[in-house]
């Protein structure tokens, strides 16, 4: 049995959360795929060249430290934006989707590129603000100095690069449920997502 469901959205809107208790749920698997995009940018802060970083990714460099930084993740959004890069990273995302058990992948392009036929699809957003401020909130609790200012400033220009260009640009499936979640508490965006893979038909649903 496969079934595969897609969330996508910007930065900090809430889609790991929400798909992890998704995951968490109905007992799939779990990939946030931002960490592959990661894990090129921060060997290309290294000195590697983006396009052979993601074609030699292996599964231990997604273990790297540093990978959760405000600086591996524009790094990250460079290397994404490079044709040669997403291509690199298809295949694994696509297997990951299609393993027996299910599978829940969070990312920018999964409804729209990787999985265009997963069973549900969700788009989760919020306001630049209120994502600026939870990850603002999330750096200070790991011991981040960084201001509010500079946190909304990198989420701007993450969002703008994101969508603009022209391989995979993050935009919502046509068939996607939107999930706006700037007004949801964690539990309330969770119980939202939950009920829409339930409604797909989810295993291990009802
Ligand atoms: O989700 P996260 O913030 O970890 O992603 C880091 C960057 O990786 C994003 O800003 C985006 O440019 C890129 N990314 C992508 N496609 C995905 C996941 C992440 O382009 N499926």
């Amino acid at each position: 049995m496969s079934f595969a469901i897609a969330i996508d959205g910007p930065a900090a809107a809430g889609k790991g959360t929400i798909g992890r208790a998704v995951a968490a749920r109905f007992g799939l698997a779990h990939l946030d795929t931002g960490l592959l995009y990661r894990a090129v940018g921060r060997k290309v802060l290294d000195g590697a060249d983006p396009v052979a970083a993601a074609q030699g990714l292996v599964a231990a460099d997604l273990e790297a430290d540093g990978l959760r930084t405000a600086e591996a993740g524009q790094a990250a959004s460079r290397v994404a934006a490079i044709p040669e890069v997403r291509a690199a990273l298809v295949d694994f995302q696509r297997a990951f989707a299609r393993r027996a058990g299910g599978a829940v992948l969070d990312g920018r392009d999964i409804g729209t590129v990787i999985c265009p036929d997963a069973e549900a699809k969700l788009f989760v957003t919020a306001s630049a603000e209120v994502r600026a401020h939870r990850r603002w909130l999330e750096l200070r609790e790991a011991g981040s100095t960084a201001s509010y200012d500079a946190v909304l400033a990198d989420v701007r220009e993450r969002d703008a690069r994101d969508t603009e260009r022209s391989d995979a640009p993050l935009k919502p499936a046509a068939d996607a449920l939107v999930l706006d979640t700037s007004d949801l508490s964690i539990d309330e965006a969770v119980a939202h997502a939950v009920a829409a893979v339930e409604k797909a038909g989810a295993p291990g649903a009802g």
